[in-house]
């Protein structure tokens, strides 16, 4: 059980995030609630409370202090104390635009070193020969060692002289070697990553031409797969590339598209036909379950699996009526482009997944929307006429819904307003006692 002392930094934490909303008071007092009382995890209790105040969730930080020995490759938030033993920066083009970064290494009292890439400049300048304690950074894989990033969460303080004293003869690797090549696997591609080393199989291909300044070219596409996922690839080149065989391309780069990653590689890049072993199409193809926080790292993601609860029902959701020429939501009959028309009715599900750490929207077609709830199309018609109302539906819907642990299937990508993905394949999931305790809570609370 926590005591009050405790609960005191996430208190102050959510009280910065809801920027006034709520009075330390109430959020102590529910907090304590939720964790004693209702004994829901931490992390589920601090973005409950938030959510519940109008609060935006994804603005809490997350935290947990780690000797540098003991990062793992893939950490979500943490916090580490240690010497900055170089440092220097660089710029690079994101999106098309130029960003100065900074990248070097640390070091802490055991002599453990780690590389780091501060993405925001604003939020921390590393210093050489100085103490920092970095607070809510992560880590990411970069040739089979964790590697620190600085993102837009992070919070810096620098720290005295005496407080990390790093043991004589430390060896401090050579910081950046960005163009030296990376080897990644599917789940670690990136916008904008360049020299990328992967090893995948094709699982499939097709080629078209396309018009270059240079004259018509022939361009060869499709799907690759290892066992972290499943990535559309694009080769510039003909590398006789034949469907089902395990390649390994080198100096290939991630080009990204609503910020799903995207392979590419062409005349600089080179392909192996590597003689190992490695899992059959068929297991190549069924589900990669990753979270939803890991996706929002890469921006997106080709076809994952991921799963968390229904917090919330978008507008739009159950029985809509859609315009024949262009497919748009229409509003009594009316189109906004093609006016008066003759409405075509269709379902749709629109939803908040969020799984304790991010959340994303999932947006259901009818096929899919239909065989989560049950309700038909055909049925879901017949009861509005009925009724005379579509809300009734949309009642039903909600019913079904809210508060439910989903696993989705689909392609996410991001953009102004975060995650969304399209969805393929959706169930319901089977939960332990503790969620389906925090799924009924927050229904209570919706009602
Ligand atoms: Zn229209």
């Amino acid at each position: 059980m926590m005591n009050k002392e405790e609960l005191a930094p996430h208190v102050k934490e959510i009280a910065r995030v809801l920027e006034g909303r709520a009075k330390e008071q109430d959020i102590e007092r529910d907090l304590d609630n939720y964790l004693n009382v209702y004994r829901m995890s931490l992390e589920a209790s601090r973005r409950h409370i938030v959510r519940k105040y109008g609060g935006d969730p994804n603005a809490l930080t997350k935290g947990d202090r780690k000797s540098l020995a003991n990062l793992g490759l893939n950490e979500g938030s943490v916090d580490v104390l240690g010497r900055v033993m170089s440092s220097t920066t660089r710029e690079i083009t994101v999106s098309g635009q130029p960003k100065t970064i900074q990248s070097g290494v640390l070091a802490d009292e055991a002599g453990a070193t780690i590389r780091f890439t501060v993405w925001d400049l604003t939020k921390a300048d590393l210093k050489p020969d100085t103490n920092y304690l970095i607070r809510y950074a992560y880590t990411r894989e970069w040739n089979g060692q964790p590697e620190l990033h600085l993102g837009n969460r992070v919070v810096v303080e620098e720290r005295p002289q005496e407080e990390v004293v790093v043991p004589e003869g430390v060896s401090v690797p050579s910081s950046g070697g960005r163009s030296a090549p990376q080897t990644v696997k599917v789940s670690g591609l990136r916008d904008t990553m360049n020299n990328v080393t992967i090893t995948g199989r094709i699982l499939s291909m097709k080629s078209r031409e396309v018009d270059t300044p240079s004259g018509k070219k022939t361009m060869f596409s499709g799907i690759l797969g290892d066992e972290t996922g499943r990535v559309e690839y694009t080769a510039w080149e003909d590398f006789k590339l034949r469907e089902g065989e395990v390649i390994t391309v080198s100096n290939g780069y991630v080009k990204g598209w609503k910020g799903i990653p995207r392979l590419s590689f062409g005349e600089r890049a080179e392909v192996d036909r590597p003689k190992m072993d490695f899992p059959s199409a068929e297991e190549l193809s069924g589900e990669v379950m990753r979270t939803i926080e890991d996706i929002e790292r890469n921006g997106g993601a080709f076809d994952v699996t991921t799963q968390g609860t229904i917090v919330d029902i978008k507008k739009g959701t159950g029985l809509i009526f859609r315009c024949p020429e262009c497919h748009r939501v229409v509003l009594k009959g009316v189109c906004q482009i093609h006016g008066k028309v003759q409405q075509v009715p269709d379902l749709r599900i629109r939803v908040i997944v969020d799984d304790g750490f991010a959340a994303m929207t999932a947006v259901m077609k009818k096929e899919v929307s239909e065989e989560l709830t049950g309700i038909t199309l055909k049925e879901a018609l017949d009861e509005a006429r009925e009724s005379m109302d579509t809300e009734a539906i949309a009642q039903r819907f909600e019913e079904r819904l809210l508060a439910k642990p989903l696993v989705l299937r689909g392609t996410v990508m991001s953009d102004d307003y975060g995650l969304s993905m399209t969805v393929t394949e959706a169930r319901f999931a089977t939960v332990d006692v503790k969620s389906e305790a925090e799924a009924l809570l927050s229904k209570i609370e919706v009602i």
